[in-house]
């Protein structure tokens, strides 16, 4: 469209005014169309024929209606016409159709045209497409809302969907049903194969679990190798419902256990555990909801893996217990409420050579908790890293106050210490300085560290057991043979000893495996030149066992059962003075 033409059309003070605005709508590549009252096309300009594809003789005459893609509704149409009529203005977002027949979006203006007398004479509108804008707005959504590895929702999104259903779910009564998948052993695949394997797997495990659910229910990832599934719709009644849901639990587990045939002709076959929870409405929050279907899967690792739990009562009981021991545990230090208990370690001749500190929480007015039942808290929580502190130091103190007496200044004491306590960036300095601060004599402290340690960042645990080495403390491994370290891995630890764990021990004498386990582990350990001690010896016929198979450490209830720290202390007392007569050996130290 020239100038000449628009002027023309355009007749009016207020045309005048869109008439100056005409450079701008070049610029931006605004196309710009006149209409008479009629709604006929009078004018165009060239951003209109770029944008639409038609030519000025092809739409002259014409009606705007050339261009509607149909998926705008009447009463789209009836609101705009309404806001002309009675402001003679109307903007918005719309869908419009090329000549090509492609439907896309654009911005529109429309301002209704008045002559000198004030009446309307027609209309203008302005539009430019914002497809690009539009594109790149779903891509940051996109982004925000979409797990870049596996395509599928992110946490955010599953969290809102959560939301909308609940709203949803208290309209309908109907329930819905929240799965949380953890997909078993992925950490090993990852460490051992490598990650780009890993990934494969997780975008493979993806594909599937949307092969397991419907339309309307929503796969997620939540993170890391845990994914989920929020099932919507589901029966009014909860039985039902929880029927429905336990089959595609069941589905997506045998699902996943299909082969995988990941890089290298390397066949994976992959297992899955399953926490679920059910809701209706908003009979519960998001965030409950979640800790729920969490504890269900908690449930379903301790089953063994490879397995689906449902959240019910029981566990919201074990939930409010735990939430109450936690809310103890954090006051448990400041209570003085630790104790701590000593257990004798013995040589093949029965002679004490040292003793393993074990924890007890002793909250007042309660029975006693056994270290099963809060470590594991104390880990999760963080609480774990200020209470083994504490024991370092009661241990370093205890040391020294042996330091001056020839009976008990050889004897080891062993502090147990946790992958989350020995993890801390300072944890060399933290035993240094306790060392230090007590005058304790390095060479008699010992570290128990649990293999589960062993499987990540292996070069910097190897650094900092070295660096306590080089301080003269030395290194045994918990509960040998109950996780995944081999003996040739071990190689690459600093460790001075092998613990092997009390459940072999328990039926050596009755169990072929379990002795052959215990055979081997000594024979390889004393080939490593690491000493060897049996835990949980508790008769004559475990330790006559041993002793003729070569181990020559001991720790268990025959030799004495942990007992309070002042008892012990009164046990080594009696020993150096013959006359003292020796405590009862059931909770005493037996000795040689
Ligand atoms: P652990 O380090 O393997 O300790 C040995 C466990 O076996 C102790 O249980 C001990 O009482 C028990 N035991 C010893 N001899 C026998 C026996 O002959 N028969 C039987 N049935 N059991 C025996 P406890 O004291 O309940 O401790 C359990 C675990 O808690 C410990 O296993 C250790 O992993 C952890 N733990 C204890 N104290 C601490 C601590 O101060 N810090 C950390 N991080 N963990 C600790
Ligand atoms: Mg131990
Ligand atoms: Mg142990």
């Amino acid at each position: 469209m020239s100038d000449h033409d628009f002027q023309g059309a355009c007749q009016t003070e207020q045309a005048a005014v869109i008439w100056n605005q005409r450079a701008l709508f070049n610029q931006i590549g605004a196309a710009i169309l006149v209409t008479d009252l009629r709604q006929r096309i009078l004018r165009v300009n060239d951003a209109f024929h770029r944008l639409t594809g038609y030519a000025l003789d092809e739409i002259i005459g014409q009606t705007p209606k050339i261009l509607a893609s149909g998926r705008q509704s009447p009463a789209f149409y009836a609101a705009m016409w309404q806001a002309l009529k009675e402001d003679g203005h109307w903007e918005g977002e719309i869908w419009n159709r090329r000549k090509c027949g492609e439907i896309y979006p654009e911005w529109l203006v429309i301002n209704v045209l008045c002559d000198d007398a004030g009446e309307p004479s027609g209309y203008v509108a302005t539009f430019s497409d914002i497809s690009k804008l539009k594109h790149a707005e779903s891509e940051i959504q996109h982004l925000a809302f979409y797990d870049p590895l596996t395509a599928l929702p992110n946490r955010r999104l599953l969290l809102d969907r959560l939301e909308q259903a609940r709203m949803s779910g208290k309209r309908k009564a109907e329930h819905g049903a929240l799965l949380i998948i953890d997909i078993d052993n992925f950490k090993i695949l990852n460490d051992t194969l490598g990650h780009d394997i890993g990934d494969h797997l997780l975008i493979e495990i993806a594909c599937r679990l949307k092969l397991c659910i419907r339309e309307c229910d929503t796969a997620a990832r939540q993170g890391g190798d845990e994914f989920a599934v929020m099932l919507e719709a589901l029966d009014p009644h909860p039985r039902a419902a929880a029927v429905s849901a336990e089959a595609v639990a069941e589905k997506i587990r045998e699902e996943l256990a299909r082969p995988v045939m990941l890089a290298h002709g390397h066949e994976h076959y992959c297992t899955a555990s399953i926490g679920v929870s059910l809701f209706r409405g908003q009979d519960k929050s998001v965030e409950t909801l979640l800790k729920q279907a969490d504890i269900a899967l908690y449930k379903a690792k301790e089953a063994g893996r490879n397995a689906t739990r449902f959240f019910d009562q029981a566990m919201q009981t074990t939930l409010d217990q735990r939430a109450r021991l936690e809310s103890g545990l954090r006051h448990a230090l400041a209570r003085d409420e630790f104790v701590l208990y000593a257990q004798a370690q013995v040589d093949a001749a029965k002679g004490l050579v040292g003793a393993e500190l074990l924890l007890r929480w002793q909250p007042v007015g309660l029975p006693m908790v056994l270290p099963n039942d809060f470590i594991p808290l104390a880990e999760e929580s963080g609480l774990i890293v200020p209470i083994g502190l504490w024991v370092l130091n009661t241990a370093c103190a205890m040391l020294r106050s042996w330091a001056d007496d020839p009976s008990r200044r050889d004897l080891y004491l062993s502090v147990n210490v946790s992958a989350r306590q020995f993890r801390q960036p300072d944890f060399v300095d933290q035993v240094s300085a306790a060392i230090a601060r007590h005058g304790a004599n390095p060479r008699r402290l010992k570290l128990e560290l649990t293999e589960s340690l062993l499987l990540d960042k292996v070069e910097e645990v190897v650094f900092k057991m070295r660096a306590l080495r080089l301080l003269g403390v030395c290194f045994s491994l918990d509960d040998f043979g109950t996780g995944y370290a081999s003996l040739a891995y071990l190689k690459r630890f600093p460790f001075e000893q092998l613990k092997v764990d009390r459940s072999f021990i328990r039926d050596i004498t009755s169990d072929p495996d379990d002795a052959a386990i215990v055979r081997a582990i000594i024979a390889m350990g004393n080939s490593l030149r690491l000493s060897v001690v049996a835990e949980g010896v508790e008769d004559e016929a475990q330790h006559a066992y041993l002793v003729e198979h070569g181990c020559t450490l001991f720790q268990g209830y025959m030799f004495g059962r942990p007992v309070p720290l002042p008892v012990f202390e009164a046990v080594l007392g009696a020993r150096s003075d013959a006359e003292v007569a020796v405590p009862d050996p059931v909770i005493g130290i037996e000795l040689d």
